[in-house]
């Protein structure tokens, strides 16, 4: 018979590790970083952003020029691009904003069908 009572362990929701937080779900680190993120959202999101920008060999105006044809070419071939232009033209926007804020993903684009590498080349 074990004298200490065992404890129990969960994984933690962001991380995997395993924790004995219970209650939150989350190990004190995830939970540290969380916290100081809901501090504040936007400055949060554009630390993310930088950072991710920073992997990428391409430039942010490159990245940016990017998104915008890569949506704009995929909005044209929609096929209810014509009966649907309003609903087209939110799309447009959200998917190149979406590219924009995800610039390593929007780099694995450049080259291929999507966009060509001559097309966003910084003049
Ligand atoms: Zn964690």
């Amino acid at each position: 018979m074990r004298n200490e009572k065992e404890l129990e362990i969960i994984f933690c929701k962001w991380c995997g590790q395993d924790t004995s937080m219970l209650g939150i779900g989350i190990c004190d680190s995830c939970w540290e970083l969380e916290t100081k993120i809901e501090r504040d959202l936007e400055i949060a999101e554009r630390i993310i952003l930088s950072i991710k920008a920073h992997k990428c060999k391409k430039t942010e105006k490159e990245i940016e020029k990017a998104a915008l044809i890569i949506s704009q070419r995929v909005m044209d071939e929609w096929y209810g691009s014509e009966e649907f232009p309003e609903d087209c033209q939110l799309f447009e926007e959200i998917l190149c904003g979406l590219l924009q804020d995800n610039p390593e993903e929007c780099e694995r684009l450049i080259g291929t069908a999507f966009c060509e590498e001559e097309e966003v080349k910084d003049d």
